[in-house]
């Protein structure tokens, strides 16, 4: 029999960038908001010495564990979907900082074209553009309305990067300056330019030098130290939320943070939410915690997997293209990318950090004329340099054994001499790519999985095809002595594929026919739920979400300080 908790303010469901943004704004107007994180709570000193490859990068100990919960996957609706039993394709956050305390730290915004993608397309290109099984839609939300937010946690992680001409218009510069260029960059750099191309540094969680928010947290400058994706940074530099956000709302007195807590259910009348359901998952406790509004900020998968379970907002139905929950979930797409060697040059490729980098915009959104091209949008072409570390970096020419001596020669003579011009592209919705509630597999705790069906799509594989060939044009620039080039977009591998960007499932726009979310992030059929994440996100752009996400939840909060003083639907 669950405990029933005396009811408060504000519950929030995921203690990661949307959430612990979400409670550092309302801790600090004063609102009483319970956080509860289904993974333990962590600092700084939690990766001390933690430069250790195995437990991180291969062991993936930040992050969700699988055997108690994952997805299940097929590529279309004919297929069984199966779960996912390890980690490939996408790295799911678990504790207090969510992916937020292991993700790289690239932030960019997203395009003014993104936000009105189907309107500015269909004005230039005519409404025969983009096929009717592309569920394009706009957002809801202008770049000009959301550009306030960006600024604000731009603020608040100390986002270290460079103005860019092909962007939307800033009203304020990055708050520190960009990243080091190292060798590869600089090349990057000089072989673009000939090309006639404009390339930047990617704009960085990592910070370039010593900084204080306005919170007045105050963050040391980066090591580059290469430790970085899929581990917790011991400075501090990485913006992370349990280093940024969290403690503010800690220090405020009004977050009650309860760890080791996963949520099952939103409890709700059918109209409005009534709490959450909690288990201790050390214990087994059971516990209601009544609420007059609940957040939900459990990333993607389970934003959209709570609302189902819970009978919240109408599931979507791929045979009448009816329903929002789980409707135009997107991924990214990464082919088209060239790997060079070099016989005779050598970079010290074992230093670096999560988001250094340089990349093109001259690709991306409506940069470029689409007139005779089969796709919308477009892809981030970049160098970057993570920091090689010895177990995962042994990348050799094709035709290279994968063991014994005549691996170990080559990759001993690349260590320093490869690395990829890559593609990050956007995704497009598609009718029959969605998200919905396993008949079969369950989590530990009973409750339906959640499904995916998913497949790479006509528009993904012409986006490919294209940027390919600037990418081998790139990579002859640079003098490659091997060049490998990844032409043709394969069908999609949960287990394989290497992004972990998702997108989409409750969706924001401007009515309740076509989306589950306004502008707040607030529910049409349940005003007093928020659903804050990339699963607001109608499509994917080819930038990393975080930053789009991140500003959302700026202005969710607004909504929700509007809502508990009018009540009401805010839009
Ligand atoms: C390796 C890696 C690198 C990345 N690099 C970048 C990058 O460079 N740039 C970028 O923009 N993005 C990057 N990302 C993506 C980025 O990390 C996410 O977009 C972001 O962290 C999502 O924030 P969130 O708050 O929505 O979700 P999360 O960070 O996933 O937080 C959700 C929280 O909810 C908790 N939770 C989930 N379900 C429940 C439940 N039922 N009950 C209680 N708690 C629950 C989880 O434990 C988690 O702590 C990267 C991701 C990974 C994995
Ligand atoms: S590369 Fe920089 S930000 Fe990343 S973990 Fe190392 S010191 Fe921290």
């Amino acid at each position: 029999m669950a405990t029933k908790l005396p009811k408060v303010p504000v519950v929030i469901v995921g203690m990661g960038w949307a959430g612990g943004i979400i409670a550092s704004e309302l801790t600090k107007a004063g609102v009483k908001v319970v956080g509860i994180e289904r993974g333990k709570d962590r600092t700084t000193s939690d990766y001390l010495m933690g430069h250790d490859e195995l437990r991180y990068q291969h062991r993936t100990e930040l992050m969700q564990d699988l055997s108690k919960e994952t997805i299940t996957s097929r590529n279309n609706r004919s297929m069984t979907a199966l779960p996912m039993r390890s980690y490939g394709t996408f790295i799911v956050g678990d504790g207090v900082g969510g992916a937020g305390s292991h993700w790289n730290g690239q932030t960019y915004r997203f395009l003014p074209y993104d936000f009105e993608i189907k309107t500015l397309t269909e004005q230039k290109y005519g409404p025969n553009k983009v096929k009717p099984e592309y569920t394009i839609q706009d957002w809801g939300i202008t770049y000009d309305e959301i550009e306030p937010y960006y600024d604000k946690f731009e603020k608040m992680a100390g986002i270290s990067g460079e103005t860019v001409e092909l962007y939307g218009k800033r009203s304020n510069p990055y708050p520190t300056g960009p990243m080091v260029k190292t060798p590869i960059m600089k090349e990057f750099e000089k072989v673009t330019k000939k090309l006639g191309f404009s390339p930047y540094v990617i704009p960085s969680s990592n910070l370039s030098e010593t900084y204080k928010n306005p919170d007045g947290i105050q963050r040391g400058a980066c090591q580059y130290c290469a430790y970085c994706e899929n581990f917790g940074c011991e400075y501090g530099a990485k913006a992370d939320p349990a280093v940024t956000v969290i403690p503010v709302a800690k220090n405020t007195g009004n977050l009650d943070l309860r760890t080791h807590s996963n949520v099952t259910r939103i409890l709700n009348d059918g109209k409005k939410a009534t709490g959450v359901f909690y288990v201790n998952t050390i214990t087994g406790e059971e516990f209601e915690q009544p609420a007059d509004v609940v957040v939900v900020a459990s990333y993607v998968f389970n934003n959209v997997r709570l609302l189902l379970n819970s009978g919240l907002g109408k599931p979507y139905n791929p045979e009448t293209g009816t329903g929002a929950i789980g409707k135009n979930y997107c991924y990214q797409v990464t082919g088209g990318a060239t790997t060079i060697f070099f016989n005779d040059k050598e970079f010290n490729l074992y230093g670096g950090a999560g988001a250094l980098g340089m990349e093109l915009p001259d690709f991306t959104g409506d940069n470029f004329d689409h007139s005779n091209l089969n796709f919308i949008h477009g892809a981030g072409i970049r160098v970057t340099q993570y920091g090689n570390r010895p177990i995962a970096n042994n990348t050799v020419p094709k035709g290279t054994p994968s063991w014994g001596a005549e691996f170990k020669k080559q990759s001993i003579k690349y260590a320093n001499s490869t690395f990829p011009v890559k593609v990050q592209a956007a995704s497009m919705p598609h009718r029959e790519n969605y998200l919905d509630l396993d008949p079969t597999y369950k989590d530990a705790y009973g409750m339906p999985l959640l499904r995916m069906t998913y497949d790479y799509t006509e528009q993904d594989r012409e986006i490919v095809k294209y940027m390919a060939q600037i990418t081998k044009k790139i990579a002859k620039e640079f003098g490659a002595d091997i060049m490998e080039t990844n032409e043709e977009q394969a069908p999609f591998n949960v287990n394989k594929d290497g992004n972990t960007h998702n997108t989409g499932g409750v969706i924001m726009g401007a009515d309740s026919e076509t989306s589950a979310v306004n502008s707040y992030l607030q529910m049409w059929d349940a005003e007093n739920v928020f659903v804050a994440g990339a699963s607001a996100f109608p499509h994917n752009s080819n930038y990393n979400p975080t930053g789009t996400l991140s500003a959302l939840s700026y202005r969710a909060a607004e909504g929700i300080i509007k809502y508990i003083q009018q009540g009401g639907l805010l839009v």
